[in-house]
């Protein structure tokens, strides 16, 4: 099995893109769809031609390519089943527990509710990949549009159980407004303060911040770190349920 390549790309506003491709087949994924130029311009740079697009949930700014590069490259569409209707394109639909071959990489499918009702994460075990999309950001989660704090909790707890050493892509270059939050909610986190003095270094220079480390998130990304006693403590919530404490967090992210 032949290690995967991986173009990532920022695009829109402040989202980012990546292209999947396997060297062996040639074969090439796009993560979500988020704008057709962009996408184009990385297949170009890297000389790869588009076969497949993994969709994680329904928003415009991740399908809004869907048909155009399906009429341009009759590419297979793989989506959410519980929000299929609202992917353009789709062909294949899958759920939580499923998994589909790559180019011989196992690709397994993450349900995680809450920033849409159907939202799911793509996992590639052996290459040590997650694509959380707006389910999990850099220091951040997505907004809770469509499902409430307590559904969302138990979606991150799924991606914080991977393996620690995953490398983890998401759909937006949130990071720096996230880490300064963060720095209110877990003030006393001394790995979280040498973080956000990392990416304050790399926003700086123009450079993206994904992807990210599973185990970097998990020791200080605030919106997986609910249940920590110190984070707790200063929150005042240490009687709390997990649940109770991230919605917390959320609300004050919502109005920072
Ligand atoms: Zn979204």
């Amino acid at each position: 099995m032949a290690t995967l390549e991986i173009e990532l790309f920022t695009c829109r506003s402040d989202n980012f893109g990546v292209l999947l491709h396997d060297p062996v087949s040639r074969r090439t994924a796009s993560i979500d769809a988020p704008e057709e130029p962009a996408i184009l311009a990385a297949l170009e740079r890297r000389g790869w031609t588009l076969t497949d697009i993994f969709t994680t949930h329904h928003h415009p700014d991740h399908v809004e390519a869907n048909l155009a590069l399906k009429a341009r490259f009759g590419v297979r569409i793989v989506g959410p089943k519980n929000e299929a209707d609202r992917i353009p394109g789709i062909d294949a639909t899958v759920g939580d527990g499923d998994s589909f071959d790559f180019a011989g990489h196992p690709v397994e499918v993450i349900e995680t509710p809450g920033h849409t009702a159907g939202h799911i994460c793509y996992h590639l075990p052996q290459d040590k990949l997650l694509f959380s999309a707006d389910t999990l950001f850099a220091l951040g989660c997505g907004r809770l549009f469509e499902r409430p704090a307590e559904v969302m909790w138990p979606s991150l707890l799924k991606l914080r159980a991977l393996p620690s050493d995953t490398i983890v892509y998401f759909g937006h270059e949130y990071t720096l407004s996230n880490a300064r939050f963060a720095l209110t909610i877990d003030p006393d986190n001394a790995a979280l303060k040498v973080r956000v003095e990392a990416i304050e270094t790399l926003r700086a220079e123009g450079r993206p911040t994904a992807p990210t480390l599973l185990a970097d998130e998990i020791a200080t990304n605030p919106f997986l770190r609910a249940d920590d006693p110190t984070l707790r403590a200063h929150l005042g919530m240490e009687d709390a349920e997990d649940w109770q404490v991230f919605a917390e967090i959320r609300a004050r992210k919502d109005r920072f």
